[in-house]
């Protein structure tokens, strides 16, 4: 269905020298695939989408879709676009028009549809996304996620061969993410075909059926879900799916914010959706700081988080320590309690600057 061939895009820079950012992208996509493109910001993600439907202009390279080369000068590029519907991370709807004129606004124009013709479909597309009760209401009354099920529903309603989605879901409030992705999943459920832009690493490997890893101006790895996250070629690969979130705090004292470090503790997990029912990660920080606020004040704590393997550790490094504080006659039992209760493994290292425990959720 798309082939690339050898793009390459340079821009030039504000201070007049060129920037290749892509140096020769290949691959080939077939109807009915789900292709996740992942990689580090800025590697050109974006602008490899936006080249598939002539939004930008390769510098040299082909793009073929259904055999014709896109860069072709009498190539019909108002049909290119109606046949590769986008999903921005900015849900770019129109916020003057309602919901349902949102939807009708390009069938009517572009597909010549009636205004009757165009609701009937409209609704039944908004119906598939759960949004078909507020056909009426203003975009700006409604949520973020609703907003982009919106977007969703307008690329829907131009019947497409191809979606493409840049990140739909980085824009959102956390709480909001998972709306979003449900509805991409229905998608691929129907056969769509379709890119899939994102930084969620488990659901890339969730929906997709096949991940690009783009990185450094190249298709670093192309393979199914299953070559990239569980058995990558490359370091480089491997590196950054595994890539780890991290939060540190430096507690000096007992005038340190407690309650600032626990707002983001709770936004953090948030952020890497975390099972929400009991969040373990804020519970452990707080009765390891009870713990270790016994013996001294000087502590280091780690919150870290792989989307991927969906693991969280929290480490604490007691400074000037030499015994873990779980294992001391005096410590607080209860506190101890629920710190190995709430844990898979507790690792217990002795470093130049005291005692660390790795705790495993
Ligand atoms: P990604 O989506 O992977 O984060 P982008 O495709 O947005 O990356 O951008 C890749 C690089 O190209 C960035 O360094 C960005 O600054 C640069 N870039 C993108 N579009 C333009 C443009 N229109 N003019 C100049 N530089 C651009
Ligand atoms: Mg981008």
């Amino acid at each position: 269905m798309i082939s690339v061939r050898h793009l390459s895009k340079s821009f030039l820079s504000p201070d007049g020298h060129r920037v290749e950012v892509l140096r020769d992208v290949n691959f080939d996509i077939q109807s009915g695939e789900v292709v996740a493109i992942i990689g580090p910001s800025g590697t050109g993600k974006s602008t490899l989408l936006r080249m598939l439907n002539r939004l930008e202009t390769p510098t040299s390279g082909d793009v073929l879709v259904n055999g014709k080369n896109i860069l072709a000068k009498d190539y019909p590029v108002h049909q290119l676009r109606q046949k590769m519907g986008m999903v921005f991370q900015s849900f770019n709807l129109f916020n003057h028009l309602s919901v349902l004129d949102n939807v009708v606004l390009a069938p009517m124009k572009l597909l010549g549809l009636t205004r009757e013709q165009a609701e009937q479909e409209a609704i039944e597309m908004l119906r598939k996304v759960g949004l078909a009760e507020k056909a009426h209401a203003m975009p700006t009354s409604l949520s973020g996620g609703q907003q982009q099920r919106t977007a969703i529903a307008r690329t829907l309603a131009m019947h497409p061969d191809i979606v493409l989605f840049d990140e739909p879901t980085s824009a959102l409030d956390p709480t909001m993410v998972g709306e979003v992705q449900g509805v991409m999943r229905t998608l691929t459920q129907e056969k769509m075909t379709m890119i899939v832009v994102t930084h969620k690493m488990r659901f890339a490997r969730d929906i997709s059926s096949r991940v690009l890893f783009l990185y450094d101006g190249v298709v670093l790895e192309d393979g199914t879900p299953e070559d990239i996250f569980s058995n990558p070629q490359r370091k480089e690969t491997r590196d950054f799916v595994h890539r780890i979130r991290k939060l540190t705090f430096e507690i000096a004292g007992s005038d340190f914010d407690f309650y600032d470090m626990s707002s983001q503790i709770k936004q953090f997990c948030i952020s890497c959706s975390m099972p929400e029912k009991m969040d373990p990660v804020t519970h452990v920080v707080e009765e390891m700081l009870v713990i270790m606020q016994q013996f001294s004040k000087s502590i280091h704590i780690e919150v870290n988080h792989s989307d991927l393997d969906r693991t969280s550790t929290v480490v604490a490094l007691h400074r000037g320590e030499t015994l873990s504080p779980l294992d001391r006659d005096d410590t607080d039992e209860l506190a101890a309690m629920i710190v190995r209760g709430m844990s898979k493994s507790i690792q217990t290292e002795l470093t130049p600057e005291g005692v660390q425990l790795t705790i495993e959720m």
